[in-house]
């Protein structure tokens, strides 16, 4: 597997984006929105968006699994979910704006938020702060990083339950914020067959779930880093170096640790490759 592909955007993809954009926004005031999409706005509509963050402050910039969150000055939050292609760059105002480019908001220094999402599966929701939120994000699992996240809570969660473990990495309500690219990383460095079903996990794999769910995560932010330029050279999107990815798209392929081929199999509609040599069930 070379070159660039349309891969779907995971929690160390979400982070890359608020360490790039977050100090840009952070301080910074919007003084109009440009909202053109209404199947993107998801509590709102154009005018409805405008009207809610016309004059707003962003003061922080935060993450919960693949949800970036900008908090504003009258105590509200926006909501962005990127689906399968959703961009956020922050780019000079005379930059030629991409197709598909649904939302912009201008800011008081100049610049230009500008969200882009050529497939539309991404969401934006804007909540005042008397407002329930309603994205979704309260309903998710611990962080990967959270010190909850250890064997004990893992077993809790999924030890009974007959999905496969998978699965069970995608359950956003257990742990937020890991995919299809990430969940096969981690389950070939724990060296778990994908398609063990959870209830049949020993605690030794409870263990090193715990162990491999946070360290995989920050070594795919580490590769992730990007500077501001390279960022937006890649209109926020095109940072993604999946040469390092070793079992996620590997079908086919020798095992790098092992020698046996990797197989493609599906756990609950979701495509999965792994090494029937060194990942047992
Ligand atoms: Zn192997």
């Amino acid at each position: 597997m070379t070159g660039f592909r349309i891969i779907m955007p995971e929690l160390p993809e979400i982070e890359t984006v608020r360490r790039v954009v977050g100090p840009q926004v952070e301080g910074r005031t919007f003084v109009s929105v440009r909202a053109a999409d209404n199947r993107i706005l998801a509590n709102t509509d154009p005018p409805g968006l405008s009207e809610r963050l016309t004059g707003r402050t962003v003061v922080s910039v935060g993450r919960r699994g693949k949800a970036l969150l900008l908090y504003d000055d009258l105590g509200g939050h926006t909501v962005i979910r990127f689906g399968m292609t959703g961009q956020l760059y922050v780019c000079p105002p005379n930059t030629a704006e991409e197709r598909h480019t649904h939302e912009v908001f201008p800011l008081d220094d100049g610049m230009e938020l500008r969200y882009v999402d050529p497939r539309r599966f991404g969401h934006i929701w804007h909540f005042r702060r008397d407002e329930e939120d309603t994205s979704g994000i309260r309903g998710l699992g611990l962080e990967p990083d959270d010190p909850g996240l250890d064997a004990g809570y893992l077993k809790d969660r999924l030890g009974r339950r007959s999905i496969t473990v998978k699965e069970g990495l995608l359950d956003q309500t257990v742990v937020a914020g890991i995919g299809n690219i990430w969940s096969d990383e981690m389950l070939f460095e724990a060296g778990i067959c994908p398609l063990t079903p959870c209830r049949d996990l020993t605690d030794g794999q409870f263990e090193d779930l715990a162990h491999v769910i946070p360290d995989i995560i920050s070594f795919a932010i580490g590769k992730n880093a990007v500077s501001r330029e390279e960022y937006l050279e890649g209109r926020g999107r095109r940072y993604y170096d999946i040469g390092y990815l070793r079992a996620y798209g590997h079908e086919g392929d020798p095992c790098p640790r092992c020698g046996k081929t990797f197989v493609r199999d599906t756990a609950g509609g979701r495509g999965t490759c792994w090494c029937p040599g060194c990942q047992r069930r």
